[in-house]
């Protein structure tokens, strides 16, 4: 069984994730771009039984476009997210890529929100299912 952990930056928050995730996605939205600070998200999901979290963090919710709720998990110290949650999806728990510091990662499958895309970014791959 694969174990990967990802952690805030300054390491005190920590989500512990059993087995491959079930999806992993960029998104370009603006929200993503928002949170991240980046031109583009990342993010990979496991079913929520199988992510384990451990550390301080607070909680901020806001309103997608499509109305329903998504509620962040993040180190009230350092800031990063380290877990997010859409209450659509009550079972599964997103983690951004990049807390697992791991270029190794498997890449995405995904891009999502493509209208909302810089347009020097340029997601590669033969198998990756693009959306606006
Ligand atoms: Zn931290
Ligand atoms: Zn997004």
């Amino acid at each position: 069984m694969t174990f990967r952990t990802a952690t805030c930056r300054c390491g005190q928050l920590r989500a512990t994730c059993t087995g491959d995730p079930v999806r992993v996605s960029v998104c370009h939205c603006l929200a993503c771009q928002k949170r991240t600070g980046s031109a583009f998200a990342v993010q990979a999901r496991w079913p929520k039984a199988n992510v384990e979290l451990s550390g301080e963090f607070r909680e901020w919710t806001r309103t997608t476009d499509s109305g329903s709720l998504a509620i962040y998990h993040f180190c009230p110290h350092c800031g990063a997210t380290v877990a997010f949650f859409g209450a659509g999806m009550p079972d599964v728990t997103a983690i951004p890529v990049g807390a697992f510091a791991d270029p190794s990662f498997p890449p995405p499958r995904f891009s999502v929100y493509e209208e909302r895309k810089h347009a020097w970014v340029a997601i590669l791959g033969d198998d990756i299912e693009h959306m606006d």
